[in-house]
């Protein structure tokens, strides 16, 4: 009978991950009771090539028309088990995954209940899989170009590794040139080599890059369309300087006068309304602030200095933000990190005494290219005898952020071998943990340890310039818990440099709907699956790389920025991408075009459409991604997923939850 149902039942034991709440063999028996059952099966591990054998050999020798396995989440294996079941001549779509890992044997200890709910999954999958109907995925080309969103380190790394494939990359930063935060730092741990030295090669190689097109001072507006066939539309804003004219000769910065704390410098240095934010900086062209610009403030009245002294006539008051719109097949999101505002914890003082300062101000303090030639001086320019580092400002702190931000330990002893190192001074640091897992960290640490440099564990419970001794006098005094003394200590330094919390940027969110990916509870992107895709979002063609996804040193923004490369490439050199094939669909008998699903759909897949005289919903098939939402608003029925009909899923509650007589 051709809509007779042949279904195969394969419980898998996952070594003791199931086998150990589960009785599989007794699982095994019952399910070769269950209507529509022809084998059922258990193995040690499905997955294997062995175990997916047994479902290929079944499939053919017993003409088994539907298949369920019982295992882990479908998240882990669901494509593993329908390529299987494809393999052996069955449409995949014909395949139910019950999860009796995750949603069983890794919830209960009670080997008697985990059976009893094993069973009820089972029940419910092999009834929901004989509503299955074969579906069709549909092939469609990929745009080889790439967004790389964040210039960055880890930006740079990805859209490079692209370019020198052959491919088409833009790159956006919002700043005015690329760099991130890495073109900042005085020397990185544990080599302690110049940061600008590694750094400037790489981004001069964007810039001259065939196959690189760089908008900097620019951002993503709007993003369309899906995997393969984005439409992003970019603002490159006004600089009102012509990048074409600007040769980046400085003259306009020595002629401006009007001064502002320099952003590049963390305000311990000044730049002017026009400006060039580092001597390195890519593109080398000026752009000018117009907020402190007087000639725009004063509606082309005043000053015009640059106008007058720029010899390249690159100055451009009539220039307006431009809207560029790109097509590509993926994006990278590399937008990286901020610091938390110290001054948020008021008790270390930031903000209130001139010398409590952060560790990215201090980078720029030790830089040669910095606003203080490298000199490390307190803000009276006096040279510090004495300096506190405060690891974990807000992180590992239930008030702040709970994670760790992974990279502090390791500047903070950077920062401590500068200070003894350039200065002689002595050194306090001031740990809640030293975490130095890095390749070199270690030693690393020995060798700061061996410079006389000295280690306090405790959270410090405040910063103060109250003196209750002769010797505290006219200093800050860092007050601690000494947790290997078990004793308070009050450390006199004239210092203090303060490791604040890596955070998600303060756009995350923003960027995170325009984009259509999902933030983790900390805020930082997430990834598709922490352990395997890392550098996957969870929207196909979206990737990320860097800190955008969690707090990570540059070796690791460099990897993670290659990985997104790759995953990218995947895509691009296949040439196409294969549609999910679990849709929306409509049903026209049913539709009064309402439209309340083209308003909740957040992949712009659902559209009411004038047909036949009528306003009725279509789905765009690349769009959609089966999620569901509008098949749950639709208030007229008319809206359903395919391989999750009402029909499917009433059966697999019916199965769970029967109701005597109903
Ligand atoms: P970022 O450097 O933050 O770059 C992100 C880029 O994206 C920026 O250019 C930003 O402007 C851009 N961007 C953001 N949002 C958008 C948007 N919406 N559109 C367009 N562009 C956008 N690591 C080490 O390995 N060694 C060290 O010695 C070291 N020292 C450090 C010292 C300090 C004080 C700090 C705070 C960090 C240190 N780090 C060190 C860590 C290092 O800074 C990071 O690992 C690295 O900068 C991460 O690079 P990224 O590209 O992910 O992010
Ligand atoms: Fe030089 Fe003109 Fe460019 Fe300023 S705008 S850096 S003056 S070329
Ligand atoms: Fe500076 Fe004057 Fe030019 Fe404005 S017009 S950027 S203030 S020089």
């Amino acid at each position: 009978m051709e809509n007779e149902k042949k279904v195969g039942v394969y419980i898998c034991h996952c070594g003791l991950n199931i086998a150990g709440t589960v009785d599989v063999a007794e699982l095994a028996k019952y399910a070769a009771t269950l209507p529509n059952v022809v084998i059922s099966r258990d193995y040690r591990y499905m997955c294997s090539d062995p175990g997916q054998d047994l479902i290929k050999n079944d499939i053919k020798e017993l003409g088994l028309n539907r298949v369920v396995v019982a295992s882990c989440s479908p998240r882990m294996h669901e494509l593993t088990f329908r390529k299987a079941c494809q393999s052996a001549g069955l449409n995949p779509y014909l395949y139910e995954q019950a999860n009796i890992r995750e949603h069983c044997s890794w919830v209960h200890a009670d080997k008697k209940q985990g059976t009893k709910k094993a069973k009820d999954l089972v029940r419910a999958a092999v009834q929901r899989v004989c509503y299955h109907e074969p579906l069709e995925v549909k092939e469609i080309p990929v745009n080889p170009n790439t967004l790389v969103v964040g210039g960055g380190i880890a930006g740079i790394e990805a859209a490079l590794k692209l370019a020198n494939g052959g491919h088409k990359v833009y790159l956006v930063e919002k700043e005015p040139s690329i760099g991130g935060h890495m073109i900042q730092l005085d020397t990185t741990f544990p080599t302690l080599d110049c940061s600008e030295c590694i750094m400037t090669p790489k981004m001069s190689e964007v810039g001259h890059h065939p196959n690189i097109e760089l908008l900097a001072y620019s951002e993503v507006e709007e993003v369309s369309g899906s995997v393969g066939n984005f439409k992003v539309k970019v603002k490159k804003k006004a600089r009102y300087v012509d990048e074409g004219k600007c040769i980046g000769c400085g003259i306009c910065e020595q002629k401006c006068p009007w001064k502002v704390p320099s952003e590049f410098e963390m305000g311990l240095g000044k730049r002017v309304a026009i400006y060039i934010p580092f001597a390195q900086a890519i593109p080398n062209v000026a752009t000018i602030d117009k907020d402190h610009c007087v000639y725009i403030q004063s509606g082309g009245k005043k000053c015009g200095a640059c106008i007058k002294f720029c010899e390249a006539g690159a100055i451009d008051f009539d220039q307006t933000d431009q809207i560029i719109e790109l097509e590509v097949g993926a994006i990278i999101l590399a937008t990286g990190y901020d610091l938390l505002d110290p001054s948020q914890i008021p008790q270390y003082g930031y903000g209130r005494y001139d010398n409590v300062i952060t560790a990215l101000e201090f980078e720029r303090m030790t830089c040669a290219a910095g606003p203080s030639s490298g000199k490390i001086q307190l803000k009276d320019g006096r040279v510090p005898q004495s300096a506190a580092i405060i690891h974990c400002v807000g992180s590992r702190d239930k008030n702040y952020r709970e994670y760790c931000s992974k990279i502090c330990c390791m500047y903070a002893l950077k920062h401590a071998h500068h200070l003894r190192e350039k200065i002689n001074a002595d050194v306090y640091e001031m740990y809640i943990d030293m975490r130095c897992t890095g390749d070199g960290y270690e030693e690393f640490y020995e060798r700061v340890s061996a410079e006389g440099v000295v280690f306090i564990k405790g959270k410090v419970a405040e910063v103060t310039d109250r003196a209750i001794t002769e010797e505290e006098k006219g200093k800050l005094v860092v007050v601690a818990e000494d947790t290997l003394l078990g004793r308070l200590v009050r450390i006199p330094v004239d210092m203090v440099i303060l490791c604040p919390a890596m955070i998600p940027r303060a756009d995350a969110g923003e960027v995170a709907r325009m984009f259509s990916i999902t933030q983790k509870a900390t805020g930082f992107f997430l990834e598709r699956h922490a352990k395997l895709e890392p550098q996957v979002s969870a929207m196909d063609g979206i990737f990320l790389a860097g800190c955008c996804q969690c707090p990570k040193d540059i070796p690791d923004s460099v990897s993670h920025g290659r990985a997104a490369a790759a995953a990218a490439l995947e895509i691009i050199d296949r040439g196409s991408v294969v549609t999910e094939a679990a849709i929306a669909c409509v049903d026209k008998t049913l539709c009064h075009g309402c439209g309340i699903c083209e308003d909740i759909c957040e992949f712009r897949a659902a559209k009411v459409i004038l047909k036949g005289g009528r306003m009725i919903s279509t789905v765009n098939e690349a769009l959609c991604k089966g999620c569901g939402v509008c098949a749950v608003a639709c208030p007229s029925g008319a809206m359903s997923i395919k391989h999750f009909t009402r029909d499917e899923l009433s059966t697999m509650v019916k199965a769970l939850a029967p109701v005597e007589n109903g």
